[in-house]
């Protein structure tokens, strides 16, 4: 993918790995359990927001604020604070458990400037201090790309950047989202088709530029956002 690791990072990817399998098989985090699997499918996936060829560079991400909305095991979020260390890190889920693993996951691999919250996005969005405050919201496997956009835009300041990892069969979906975008102060950037080095899977990253401030009244309640997607 043309990145090159910071000293330290394969080690800890390492690490990573043994401490998902390990937790995972007494806590459900993930459905993926070859080592090698991991590598590709989890690591070298999550890293491909690094590698975005219009995000400007490798080091795009460099020094930025970055949320990842439904972190789960921390993709693609941990990957990329391992890759990217200048990153100040925000992982949020609603599954307490997975968010205490994850922050002694974060302490096991030394990983300074990241926080934990246990929230559901749509209601920590609401709260000062995250509504139009970060460089760079993230997003993997979580919800339709209409719902995604009003669970991860509020968090992105004006000028940041929302990412969406999702399949290359997402374009029907992506369509469905385009008004979303627009009332959530978004515009469309061009994203990117990526086949994930070592087999023949291709993934898809949808990337939006926030342009406008969060109108009021977003995001709404889940139950109003799956039920009437804007
Ligand atoms: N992003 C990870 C990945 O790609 O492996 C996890 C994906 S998992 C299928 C979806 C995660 O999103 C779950 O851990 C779930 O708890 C979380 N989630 C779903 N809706 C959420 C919400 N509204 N707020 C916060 N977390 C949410």
């Amino acid at each position: 993918m043309g990145l090159t690791p910071p000293d330290g990072a394969v080690g800890k990817l390492c690490r990573y790995a043994e401490l998902l399998l390990e937790q995972n098989k007494v806590m459900n985090l993930t459905a993926i359990t070859q080592p090698e699997q991991v590598a590709r499918l989890h690591f070298l996936d999550s890293a491909a927001i690094l590698a975005w060829p219009a995000g400007g560079g490798a080091g795009w991400l460099s020094g930025k604020s970055l949320i990842d909305v439904g972190t789960g095991a921390g993709f693609p979020g941990v990957v990329l604070k391992i890759l990217e260390p200048s990153l100040s890190l925000t992982l949020v889920d609603s599954i307490g458990k997975r968010v205490a693993w994850l922050e002694n996951v974060c302490k096991a691999l030394s990983l300074d400037n990241v926080r934990c919250l246990h929230a559901r996005a749509e209601e920590l969005a609401l709260e000062e201090g995250f509504r139009d405050a970060f460089d760079a919201a993230v997003s993997r496997a979580v919800a339709s790309f209409p719902a995604l956009c009003e669970l991860c835009l509020p968090y992105v300041k004006v000028r940041g950047r929302f990412i969406a990892m999702k399949s290359v069969e997402s374009g029907q979906e992506i369509r469905n989202g385009e008004n979303a975008v627009k009332q959530l102060g978004g515009r469309s950037l061009p994203g990117w088709d990526y086949p994930i080095p070592g087999g023949e899977v291709t993934h898809r990253l949808v990337c939006v530029e926030k342009i406008a401030p969060t109108p009021k009244g977003l995001p709404r309640s889940w139950g109003k956002i799956k039920k009437a997607p804007l």
